[in-house]
């Protein structure tokens, strides 16, 4: 049962999701306490594109794709890799994810992210405006280029899918692309431009900044890792108990073990991924582009052009192995005039991804004042916030307006 009262409310995470969640409780009135063990927007959230996808309904799983993994590993260019010890334990995510690749699935799983990503973009303004941080969001749109009509025509089935999810985008020509983008090498004959989307000029700092936001409302923030729960209400850390009222697990890849305590098993593990940041080239690029030949995006920050490439499936705990991450800096050199190779720091980041793509956002099986928010995948920092505000509405009571179905837990 919910209860629209002011009560205690515990977040675990100071991720995009977390720090979100912990804003929109707050905003309803609840003493909140989010609990973080690193500093904020130095993990998942800090490194990543900065890409608001609101088009981004597209699951990594789709028709195919089994048949084309070895192929991927094969190739030192290719977008995936396997830490090898990894495997037995991924194998019932890996089986999962072959079963949502099946087309009927892939529309479901695609439908289910859309409707997320329709309200996505209010809870981020919601969010922004409380911040004060409208300096770290440009409304432009973002591009994704193609070198050649063969490789163009391997979107066609994308195309579909986000047509019939109502995505808002556009498809460019060669000579779009040279207006939309002058910076870019004359070498891509198509192009999708996604108006709808938008893109932050530093990810990390934006989650900064909602913290502080937090700080200043009178949240309490527990720098220490979470460790356990006794019953639905009290958070354990490493140097102490916490008693609440409401729980919410918002600790992206992390999650799996801390909602396994209330024994609910799901099935989320983590897509790895990495970002080299580069100096700005001489002329820069107006907004993220993404290279969809390579798998790669390059999207202009505040402090440097930042490649990201890579999906690693390898779990939380293998070191960062930087060597395919280096090696696309010099491969996609040609994509950009004036674009320089001299690295200036490097990241790991840990997508927390479910097989179907779709996250979790709801209560846990048996536990109504428990929450979990996890699972955005290649799209968490856009699902960020309307995560948070959706499990505000739950906790008040309030109709979150969207289907919840898709996302229930256990
Ligand atoms: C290379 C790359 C590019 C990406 N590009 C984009 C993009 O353009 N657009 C997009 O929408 N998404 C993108 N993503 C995905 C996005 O970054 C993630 O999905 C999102 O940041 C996840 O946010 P989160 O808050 O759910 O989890 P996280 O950011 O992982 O936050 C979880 C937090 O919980 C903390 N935590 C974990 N366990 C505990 C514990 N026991 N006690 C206390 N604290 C704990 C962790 O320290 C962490 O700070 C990208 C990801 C990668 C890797």
């Amino acid at each position: 049962m919910t209860d629209p009262r002011p009560r205690r409310a515990a977040v675990i995470g100071g991720g995009i999701t977390g720090v979100s969640a912990a804003l929109f409780l707050q905003r309803d009135g609840h003493d909140v306490t989010l609990f973080e063990r690193d500093e904020f927007g130095t993990g998942s959230s800090m490194g990543n594109s900065g890409v608001i996808s609101i088009a981004g309904c597209i699951p990594t799983a789709v028709p195919g794709i089994a048949g084309r993994v070895p192929k991927m590993l094969m190739d030192p260019y290719g977008p995936l890799s396997i830490r090898w010890p990894y495997l037995p334990k991924l194998l019932p995510w890996l089986i999962s994810f072959v079963r949502n690749s099946r087309e009927d699935r892939v529309r479901t799983n695609a439908a289910a992210k859309a409707a997320l990503l329709d309200v996505s973009h209010a809870a981020y303004d919601t969010l922004i405006e409380q911040a004060g941080a409208e300096a770290l969001i440009s409304r432009r749109g973002v591009l994704k280029v193609y070198r050649d009509a063969r490789s163009f025509a391997g979107a066609e089935f994308e195309i579909d899918v986000m047509r019939e999810c109502g995505r808002q985008f556009s498809l460019v020509t060669e000579d779009e692309i040279r207006q939309l983008e002058p910076a870019l090498s004359p070498v891509f004959s198509h192009g999708i431009y996604f108006d709808g989307n938008s893109s932050l000029r530093h990810p990390g700092r934006l989650v900064q900044r909602f913290a502080e936001a937090f700080r200043a409302g009178g949240g309490t923030v527990v720098k220490d890792s979470v460790t356990g729960f006794h019953g639905d209400n009290v958070v354990r850390t490493e140097t102490g108990e916490h008693e609440t009222d409401v729980i919410v697990i918002a600790a992206g890849s992390w999650s799996t073990k801390l909602v396994r305590q209330f024994g609910t098993r799901i099935m989320l593990d983590t897509e790895r991924g990495y970002h080299i940041m580069l100096p700005h080239p001489e002329t820069t690029l107006n907004g993220p582009v993404a290279l969809a030949d390579h798998s790669v995006f390059l999207s202009p920050m505040e402090h440097g052009l930042r490649l990201t490439t890579g999906v690693e499936l390898g779990g939380n705990e293998a070191p960062p192995d930087f060597t395919r991450a280096r090696r696309m800096v010099d491969h996609v050199a040609y994509a950009v005039k004036g674009f320089r190779t001299t690295e200036q720091s490097n990241w790991l980041g840990f997508r927390p991804s479910t097989p179907s793509g779709v996250p979790y956002l709801g209560a846990l099986p048996g536990h109504p004042n428990v929450f979990l928010a996890a699972g955005g995948g290649h799209v968490g920092m856009t699902m960020g916030p309307v995560s948070g505000r959706i499990v505000a509405d739950l906790v008040a009571g309030r109709d979150p307006g969207v289907d919840l179905s898709p996302y229930r837990i256990g």
